[in-house]
Formats: structure tokens, C-alpha cells, sequence
């Protein structure tokens, strides 16, 4: 995994995109629990399910289908109304960007194993070619140490620092589109 903030904050700066009316505290709130929920499988591994197995940690719940079937029940539990609407759509693919950019996030740090980004019809594990953010380490209590500082640094600028600049830029472009046109 990448940190969970670095997951987290994916998720807010992607939520950005959208308009005032939909980005509410709910939006994004459900967008960060999908960017994060695909690690819930490290509980695995307590229960002797192995790193490279299809429920294993980076296995199915990595994967782009696990992604959109996400997007499609937190849309229809949580917008039930909307659901069959552009804005129903607008949301899945929301909801499917932020767990999918978990594991993106993922296929791009220094180790564990890769992301088995097309499980279950290919379960083969995948990096990126481009691996800049250093392995977060599993577990809490490994976090608090010089390898989290060194987590928290790389993730800083690959991703924090990326996602800012997403999020003033979306700013930008709402802000020109809501002034006003000039006549002249
Ligand atoms: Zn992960």
C-alpha cells in the first residue's frame, strides 16, 4: 500500500471535479473509504491467506472490476435516487476512479508484490514502470519510524503535491466559469 493519506487525499482532490451541488461532505467521505477500503485485505493474513493468493493482499479487491462493482453499490446504496440519472453514471465512475486509484497508487511503490489490476480473468500482478513512492509498511505501529518518515516524504511530493495542484487548478477553471461574461 501507499499510506492511507496518501489514498485519502486522492480521493478529496478527485472529488473536486465535481459541481458545488454534488460535492458534498458525503462525496467525498464515501470517495476516501473506497480509495482505502481495497487494504481491508491485509485482514487475510490473519487468516493464513497468503500475499499472492486471489483474496490475498493486492489480489481481487485491487482490481479494476472489484473497482467498478464498488462504484455501482455505493451508488445505488447511498444515491439510491439518482442511481439511473447522468449524475448515478457521473457518481459509479467516481466512485470507481477512487478505488482504482488505490491501486495505481499502489503499482507505482518501490515493494511487496503487484497489483492484480485484472483479477479474476487474469490473475497476474502488475507495477507500473514508474515506481517513485517508497512501500508504506503494514501495520500501525511499524508507521511511527524512520520508514514512514521516508513513506510520508515520497508520498509528499508524488502525491500530495500533484493533487494540490489538481484541486487549484479545478478551482481555477469553476471560478472563470461562474464569473460573469463580459460584453465588450
Ligand atoms: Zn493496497
Amino acid at each position: 500500500m501507499a499510506s492511507i493519506f496518501a489514498h485519502g487525499f486522492t480521493a478529496y482532490a478527485l472529488g473536486k471535479s465535481f459541481s458545488k451541488e454534488l460535492y458534498t461532505k458525503k462525496l467525498w467521505i464515501l470517495g476516501i473509504l473506497c480509495s482505502v477500503l481495497p487494504d481491508a485485505d491485509v485482514i487475510g493474513f490473519k487468516f493464513g491467506i497468503a500475499y499472492e493468493d486471489f483474496w490475498g493482499h493486492r489480489g481481487f479487491s485491487h482490481s479494476l472490476l472489484f473497482a467498478l462493482l464498488l462504484g455501482i453499490l455505493i451508488t445505488l446504496i447511498f444515491y439510491r435516487k439518482k442511481a439511473f440519472t447522468k449524475t448515478g453514471v457521473a457518481l459509479v465512475l467516481y466512485f470507481f476512479i477512487c478505488t482504482a486509484s488505490h491501486g495505481i497508487l499502489d503499482a507505482m511503490t518501490t515493494g511487496g508484490l503487484g497489483i492484480a489490476f485484472f483479477s479474476p480473468f487474469n490473475d497476474l500482478r502488475y507495477f507500473l514502470p514508474w515506481r517513485p513512492i517508497q512501500v508504506s509498511p503494514i501495520g500501525a505501529s511499524k508507521f511511527f519510524s524512520i520508514w514512514g518518515i521516508k513513506v510520508l516524504l515520497s508520498e509528499l511530493i508524488w502525491v500530495a503535491i500533484p493533487a494540490s495542484i489538481y484541486i487549484l487548478a479545478v478551482n481555477y477553471v469553476k471560478k472563470r466559469k461562474n464569473q460573469p461574461q463580459k460584453n465588450d
